[in-house]
């Protein structure tokens, strides 16, 4: 970008020199629209989840078998929503603010087969280009038992096929560990921020892992370019797939059904506040989309973002979703959490999701470490530092008289609020990188 538009950048969206200069910041969205009014833009709607629902069905009985750890689910991989009341009393005490109503954690951290978000989105992708090869070839009906596929004569079919991946870490996990379970040839493209164990983990499942010494962008650029020159090759494509959106979207449906499990009121009354780690923008933005389907305008669901790496706020405040990176305005996009190092928005997630998202806020890296401290502490639970980022979302809302008088929030509403802090990560985190995280902490 050159220097002039920035300053015509600067001068229109002010809080642009607040992300230069890396405060925390909270932004509330003025596009924000009623859910009904929004979900017309999205270009998908309830009966795309429900598919995507189905398909996850269909393989349940093949996820049972190649990764016994999901048998406990009936090969559903979904995550537990507790409580965390010493957390909550603690984050009282940390921020200096009343929260009130409930703090729950959602899991997603101690997903089965790889330990993150990365679990929904990711790993039903590949079982729908599975799905799609299998059911071409005449080898498999949608109404066979899927536990099938689990056998060398499937794994042979799909050795003709390669699955190409840009990442920061957790995708190339996910993707990588399932494609290479079902016999896919499988190239991980990883970023200068991913993670020694990660890579190392995928080397250990013999998935070929590429390195490169830049962003998250250019390895993702590295991976398109590969599945290009090979038509057996397919690209899965983080920044715009509405695949992997849907993959993530079916947690909605799923969180409403934990709720009445756990007898958890969700209504005009009775608010539910969903904070959600964003990076590119699919996870995220897919899990919102089915939280609104599930919730509607009860749900407000806000987003939050490293200091250094703030690309989802940048391109939905500007307008210019990926058509601009927070390297264009002079931020390095280097941060702890590996899982958000993205410095360009997906475009797709942004235009979509936009009006259906009640705000946008950042948090410093050394803050992570200090919520990964106390959460550890004070509740026994482990997460990566990208999973702590909506830990600051409950204070930060709480304490933002404007946005809630805005919204019609009242005092009593709150007192009767569900605050959901989504937990995107760190269940496979080996024990010496743990302690390397805690030893940051300062608590
Ligand atoms: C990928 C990831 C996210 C964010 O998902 P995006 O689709 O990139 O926005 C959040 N937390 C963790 C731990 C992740 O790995």
């Amino acid at each position: 970008m050159k220097s002039t538009e920035i300053q015509q950048l600067l001068n229109e969206y002010p809080l642009v020199k607040s992300l230069i200069k890396l405060e925390e910041i909270f932004w509330f969205n003025p596009c924000n629209t009623t859910f009904k009014e929004g979900l017309s833009f999205v270009g998908l709607d309830a009966d795309d989840v429900r598919d995507a629902e189905a398909r996850l069905k269909r393989f349940a009985s093949y996820l049972c078998k190649a990764f016994p750890e999901t048998k406990a689910t009936n090969g559903i991989i979904e995550s537990e929503v507790v409580a965390i009341p010493a957390m909550q009393k603690t984050l009282k005490q940390y921020y200096g603010v009343d929260i009130t109503g409930k703090i729950l954690l959602k899991k997603d951290s101690h997903l089965p087969i790889s330990g993150s978000i990365k679990a929904r989105g990711g790993i039903y992708e590949v079982l729908a280009h599975a799905e799609k090869l299998v059911l071409q070839a005449g080898l498999l009906s949608e109404n066979d038992d899927y536990s099938k596929l689990f056998s060398e004569k499937f794994r042979q079919f799909f050795s003709q096929y390669s699955i190409a991946v840009g990442s920061t870490g957790n995708l190339g996990l996910s993707i990588g560990i399932i494609s290479a379970k079902l016999g896919f040839n499988v190239s991980v493209h990883m970023s200068a921020d991913a993670r020694e164990w990660k890579k190392q983990k995928l080397r250990s499942h013999g998935i070929k892992v590429v390195e490169h010494q830049q962003d998250y962008g250019i390895a993702v650029a590295h991976g398109r370019k590969e599945a290009e020159s090979d038509p057996n090759c397919f690209f899965i494509d983080d920044e715009n797939s509405r695949t992997l959106f849907l993959g993530y979207s079916v947690a909605g449906g799923r969180v409403k059904a934990q709720f009445e499990q756990m007898n958890i009121v969700v209504d005009e009354d009775h608010p539910l506040f969903v904070y959600l780690p964003c990076g590119v923008g699919g996870g995220p933005g897919g899990v919102a989309f089915g939280l609104k389907l599930a919730f509607g305008d009860h749900v407000h669901c806000i987003f939050a973002e490293p200091t250094h790496s703030p690309c989802m706020l940048l391109g939905v405040y500007t307008g210019l979703h990926d058509k601009i990176s927070v390297q264009d305005i002079g931020i390095d996009n280097v941060t702890a959490a590996d899982g958000l190092a993205v410095g360009r928005a997906s475009g797709f997630v942004g235009r979509a999701m936009e009006r259906l998202l009640d705000g946008f806020y950042t948090i410093n890296d050394q803050e992570m470490y200090n919520l990964l401290g106390l959460l550890n502490r004070d509740e026994g639970i482990q997460l990566e530092p990208s999973a702590l980022v909506g830990m600051a979302g409950p204070a930060r809302v709480s304490s933002n008289l404007d946005y809630l008088n805005n919204k019609h929030l009242s005092v009593e509403k709150m007192k009767q609020a569900t605050h959901l802090v989504w937990a995107t990560g760190g269940g496979m985190v080996p024990d010496d990188e743990m302690t390397k995280y805690l030893a940051i902490a300062k608590i």
